[in-house]
C-alpha cells in the first residue's frame, strides 16, 4: 500500500486522536493538499450513525470527500471493543476489510487514518492496530491527553512502536479540557503539557506538539506535518 499519510494511534482510548487527527487533516487542507480519512472499524458512539461520529468528524474536517461509508466501511452499535460489538450483532469483523477499505477511498494526495483505542488494541479476531499500522506503512503520530503521566505512556507507546520496527513521525499531546480561568502557575494544565512536551521530546527523540482545548489546526511551526505537505 504505501501510501503518503499519517496513521494515529493513542496511548489509550480516549485521548482525542479523532480531534488530533481532524486538525492534521485541516492543517494539510489549508496547505493544499487533497486529504483522505480513513477508520477501520468503529464501535459503540465512534459509529458514523451516531451524531458527531470519529468517520463524520473526520470526513468533515476533510472537506467531506467521497462517500461517508467509506471513511469507516464497518461499524458496530455496542461499546464495547470492536469484536465484542460485532458478537453482539452475530457478526464478526471482516478482517480483509479492514485493510481493503483503504484503496476504496476517493483520490488522495495525504491519508490520514484513526485507529481505535492504543496501539495494540485488538480491532479483529486476528489483528491489532499495530498490524494495520505496519500493512498500510504509514509513520504513527501518537496522541495522549495533555495531563498527568503524559510522559510515561507516551514513551511506552513510542517504545513499544519502535520494537515493532514502526517510524514514529510526532507525538501530539492534546488538551481534552478547557482550561479553567484561574489554572496558572506551575501546577497548572498549561505547564503540566509544556513540560511533558519537553520530556518526552529529550527522551523519546521525537517532535512533539501541543493541540490546544477546541484548537483546530495544529502550531504552524510543525515541521514533520510541513515535511508532508511541501
Ligand atoms: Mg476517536
Amino acid at each position: 500500500m504505501g501510501s503518503l499519510g499519517f496513521f494515529v494511534s493513542g496511548t489509550d482510548t480516549n485521548v482525542g486522536k479523532t480531534w488530533v487527527a481532524s486538525a492534521i487533516v485541516r492543517s494539510l487542507l489549508a496547505a493544499g493538499k487533497q486529504v483522505a480519512v480513513y477508520k477501520p472499524v468503529a464501535s459503540g458512539h465512534a459509529t458514523p450513525g451516531c451524531a458527531g461520529s470519529d468517520a463524520r468528524t473526520l470526513w468533515e474536517a476533510a472537506g467531506c470527500p467521497g462517500r461517508l461509508d467509506d471513511v469507516c466501511p464497518q461499524s458496530f452499535e455496542a461499546a464495547l471493543p470492536p469484536v465484542a460489538s460485532a458478537r453482539v450483532e452475530g457478526r464478526a469483523v471482516d478482517e480483509a476489510l479492514l485493510r481493503s477499505g483503504l484503496a476504496a477511498l476517493p483520490r488522495h494526495d495525504v491519508v490520514i487514518v484513526e485507529g481505535a483505542g492504543g496501539l495494540f488494541s485488538p480491532v479483529g479476531q486476528e489483528t491489532l492496530v499495530v498490524d494495520l499500522v505496519r500493512d498500510f506503512n504509514l509513520p504513527l503520530v501518537i496522541v495522549d491527553a495533555a495531563r498527568l503521566g503524559a510522559v510515561g505512556r507516551s514513551l511506552a507507546t513510542i517504545r513499544a512502536a519502535r520494537a515493532e520496527g514502526l517510524a514514529v513521525a510526532a507525538v501530539v499531546l492534546s488538551h481534552t479540557h478547557p482550561v479553567l480561568p484561574g489554572d496558572v502557575g506551575p501546577l497548572s494544565a498549561i505547564s503540566i503539557a509544556k513540560e511533558a512536551a519537553s520530556s518526552i521530546a529529550a527522551r523519546g527523540e521525537v517532535a512533539v506538539a501541543i493541540l490546544g482545548h477546541g484548537q483546530e489546526r495544529l502550531p504552524e511551526a510543525t515541521e514533520w506535518l510541513a515535511g508532508l505537505s511541501g
